[in-house]
C-alpha cells in the first residue's frame, strides 16, 4: 500500500465539537483509519486522557502508527473489528467511555490502493476485504452467489435500479470464465446499463462496487452490533458521533438513533445531519456526501 496517499479526515472540527472533548476523557475511535480524527481528539483530551483506536485493516493501522505513533500509555491501537469493541476495551483496560466515534466506510488510503480492489477506476483484483484474514472476497460473491442473492445485494446496499439487468450480464460473463478484476466487473456493469447512463460524471458501476464492498465487509451488521455494544460503556452525558457517506449508511444511523432515543437511552443532538461546507468539499471531494449525526447518552 502506498503510504504517500493522504486521507483527509472529514467534518473534523464539527466532530471534535460534538464530542464535547475535555482533558482527561476516555474516547473510543472505532474506525481509526489514518488517524486524522484521532490526532485531533488526542490534542483535546491531553496526556491525562485515553484514546482507544480500532481498525480492521492491518495495513491502514500500520500506516496510522507510522503517522501518529502510539503515545506512551494514553493512545492504544487495536487490529480488530468494532463489532468486538467490548473485547478491545477489556484488553485496553477501559471500563467507561466519555465518547465514541464511528467514521464509516473506506478511507482514501484503501480506495486508492489498486491492489485492494476497492476502486471502480483502477485495475486490480476483485478483493475489497478490509480485513485480509476474512475468507470472503468480492470475486467470491460475483462468481458464486446466485442470481437472487446478487440482485438483493445490489438493491439493498447500492440502491441500484438496474440490479436485474446487471446481474444477468454478470451471470452470462461468468459462464465463460471467472470475473477476476475490478476492470472486468466495471466493464460488464457499464455494458449492462442503458446507453445514456454510461456518460455520467460518476462511474456507472459505482453503486455496484459500493454494494459489493458493504456485503464483503458485512458493514451494516457490523455497525448494528458495534452500536449496541458501545452503549453500555458510555457514561451518562457521553457523546456518540457517527459519520456516514451515503444514503444507505445514513438511513441506518438515523433509524438506530431514533430507536435509541425512543428507548430513552440517547438524546439526539443533531436534529438534522451536519454536512460539510463548500470550502471543505472543495478541498476534499470525498466529503461531498458526508453526514455527521451526534447523540448523548441519557
Ligand atoms: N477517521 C479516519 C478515517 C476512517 S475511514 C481518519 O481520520 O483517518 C474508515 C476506516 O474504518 C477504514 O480504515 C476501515 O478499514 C475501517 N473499518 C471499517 N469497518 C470497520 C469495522 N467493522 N471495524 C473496524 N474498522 C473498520
Amino acid at each position: 500500500m502506498n503510504a504517500e496517499i493522504p486521507h483527509i479526515p472529514v467534518l473534523t472540527k464539527e466532530t471534535i465539537s460534538y464530542l464535547t472533548l475535555k482533558k482527561g476523557m476516555a474516547i473510543l475511535d472505532c474506525t481509526v483509519g489514518m488517524g486524522g480524527h484521532a490526532k485531533e481528539i488526542l490534542k483535546e483530551i491531553g496526556d491525562t486522557g485515553r484514546l482507544v483506536g480500532i481498525d480492521m485493516d492491518e495495513e491502514v493501522l500500520r500506516a496510522a502508527k507510522a503517522a501518529i505513533g502510539e503515545a506512551a500509555g494514553n493512545f492504544k491501537l487495536f487490529h480488530s473489528n468494532y463489532k468486538d469493541l467490548n473485547l478491545v476495551l477489556k484488553a485496553a483496560g477501559v471500563e467507561e467511555l466519555d465518547g465514541a466515534l464511528f467514521d464509516l466506510g473506506v478511507s482514501s488510503f484503501q480506495l486508492l490502493s489498486a491492489e485492494r480492489g476497492f476502486s471502480v477506476k483502477t485495475e486490480g483484483p476483485l478483493d475489497m476485504r478490509m480485513n485480509k484474514q476474512e475468507p470472503l472476497k468480492a470475486s467470491d460473491i460475483i462468481n458464486r452467489y446466485s442470481k437472487y442473492e446478487l440482485i438483493d445485494i445490489f438493491k439493498k446496499y447500492g440502491d441500484e435500479y438496474f440490479a436485474g439487468r446487471i446481474t444477468e450480464k454478470i451471470i452470462k460473463a461468468r459462464e465463460k470464465g471467472k470475473i477476476a478484476t475490478t476492470g472486468q466487473l466495471a466493464g460488464i456493469v457499464e455494458n449492462a446499463l442503458p446507453y445514456k447512463y454510461r456518460f455520467r460524471r460518476i462511474h456507472p458501476a459505482t453503486k455496484v462496487f459500493m454494494a459489493l464492498r458493504i456485503a464483503v465487509n458485512n458493514e451494516m451488521e457490523n455497525f448494528e452490533t458495534g452500536l449496541s455494544k458501545v452503549v453500555p460503556f458510555l457514561k451518562k452525558r457521553a457523546r456518540l458521533c457517527v459519520i456516514s457517506f451515503h444514503s444507505i449508511e445514513d438511513r441506518a444511523v438515523k433509524n438506530a438513533f431514533k430507536e435509541l432515543e425512543r428507548l430513552g437511552i440517547f438524546k439526539i443532538i443533531t436534529k438534522k445531519p451536519v454536512q460539510p461546507g463548500e470550502e471543505e468539499i472543495m478541498n476534499n471531494p470525498r466529503a461531498r456526501s458526508a453526514k455527521l449525526r451526534a447523540a448523548e447518552r441519557m
